[in-house]
């Protein structure tokens, strides 16, 4: 029987079925749960080695492509593409973690970052510590313990715009054999690349700038391929001792890139945040014009970052771009081409006039998300900052008056026009 002369049923499932091959300039979508194998010997050589692709949880050339691409911006030798940025943080941070290790944090991290290690991860008896001056590789050094495995920072940090002086955290965690996990969603590779700094590992939530259209949930994972066992296996054995079964190490299989395979075979597929080749695509969309759009972005939040500190309605900004910035140095030395497009501005009029200018913005939107193509809004002392303390919202520079804008790729001249009219109102409302 041919689907030619099948029935109707089974034509309608068949017919289509078919295996062209065609140089499609644009990376193909592969949208499918599973691969048709060859023959008998392939399947169990699927099975066996992981090599070519057998179901997409473990692997998807769509997905594949989007890997390389990334990595590739990341100077990094491999990726692994999930489900989101948090997904990213968690299959990453488990990969070199396991319980009664210790992890130690920069405190100025994502919220749902902290909320991992705070509740999560502490279920599992993965303990954090968190460093508050990030800036003194000492802090850093006195909170490490004999069985710290994983140091971990924002490269420029949201709310206060800390800039991260990558080499030097790298250096305090080389000298105990401990890889630096830096989180570079806000920084993006188009103005930072930790890997050349020393970091060992790359999260992102891919669903910031590198999609930059805000139309998915992504994240990703890059190694620098570089484990070394000789230095690192006694914080690593699950990379260097033999497997289930007497299968040999990870190491053994894959050399320098112990530390990325581990999360492609065991940790992506198993914890199970595998992304749609769908989003992955739309993520490789967006990579492709990543420089162009954070040069545009970079350029627009300088200007409305200078134009909102000379207001009067203004308090403060905090921006790592402005001479102002305590990190302004460091962000000299690290970020090349701008200073992103993430920033807090912090208005006189306390809650009333943050209130007022949420409600009365048209150009920006008031939504959560950043590193969108749009500017955006949000006011995070009520919202991603409502969970700290009061003192923990000063330490983190969000105050009642304090907003935080993401500058996106429209005409600056707009935004700053939407902003004159909204700052001129507030004044008129708390005055
Ligand atoms: C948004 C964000 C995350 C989480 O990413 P999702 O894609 O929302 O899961 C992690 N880290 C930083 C710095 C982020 O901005």
């Amino acid at each position: 029987m041919t689907v030619d002369t099948a029935r109707f049923a089974t034509r309608a499932v068949h017919a289509a079925r078919g295996r062209e091959t065609a140089a499609s300039r644009a990376t193909p979508i592969y949208l499918t749960a599973g691969f048709e194998f060859d023959d008998f010997d392939h399947a169990a050589d699927h099975f066996g080695t992981g090599t070519g692709f057998g179901y997409t949880r473990t692997g998807n050339p769509t997905v594949h492509a989007v890997e390389r691409q990334l990595a590739s911006l990341e100077s990094g030798a491999d990726a692994v593409l999930v489900a989101s940025g948090q997904a990213a943080v968690s299959a990453a941070v488990l990969s070199v973690v396991g319980a009664g290790d210790h992890i130690v944090s920069s405190t100025h991290i994502y919220e749902g970052t902290r909320g991992l290690f705070l509740d999560n991860l502490a279920r599992l008896g993965i303990e954090t510590t968190f460093v508050d001056d990030i800036a003194d590789p000492d802090a850093w050094r006195e909170a490490i313990r004999p069985t710290t495995r994983a140091l971990f920072a924002e490269s420029l940090a949201n709310a206060r715009n800390d800039v991260l002086d990558v080499a030097a955290v790298s250096a305090v965690g080389d000298e105990s054999a401990i890889p630096l996990i830096v989180d570079n969603t806000l920084a993006t590779p188009a103005l930072l690349r930790p890997l050349e700094h020393g970091a060992a590992i790359i999260v992102h939530s891919a669903s910031k700038f590198l999609a930059g259209h805000g139309s998915v949930l992504g994240g990703v994972i890059v190694d620098d391929g570089r484990f070394d066992a000789e230095r690192a296996g006694h914080n690593a054995p699950h990379l260097v001792l033999p497997g289930r079964g007497g299968l040999p190490s990870v190491y053994a299989r894959h050399g320098g890139r112990a530390r990325i395979a581990y999360v492609r075979e065991s940790v992506a597929p198993r914890f199970g945040a595998s992304p749609s080749p769908l989003n992955a695509f739309l993520i490789g969309q967006g990579a492709e014009t990543l420089g162009l759009r954070v040069e545009r972005q970079s350029r627009n939040a300088l200007e409305v970052a200078r134009w909102l500190a000379a207001h009067e309605a203004v308090e403060s900004v905090d921006y790592a771009g402005l001479p102002t910035h305590p990190h302004h140095a460091t962000a000299l030395r690290y970020l090349d081409g701008g200073f992103g497009s993430i920033f807090t501005v912090t208005l006189r009029g306390g809650l009333p006039a943050a209130r007022r200018f949420v409600e009365e913005v048209e150009v920006f939107t008031h939504m959560t998300h950043i590193g969108d193509v749009r500017s955006l809004v949000l006011h995070p002392g009520t919202t991603s900052h409502a969970q700290r303390t009061d003192e923990e919202r000063r330490v983190l520079g969000v105050s009642p008056g304090t907003l935080r804008l993401s500058i996106g790729i429209e005409d600056v001249d707009d935004l700053v026009a939407d902003l004159a009219r909204v700052l001129e109102s507030v004044r008129e409302t708390v005055s």
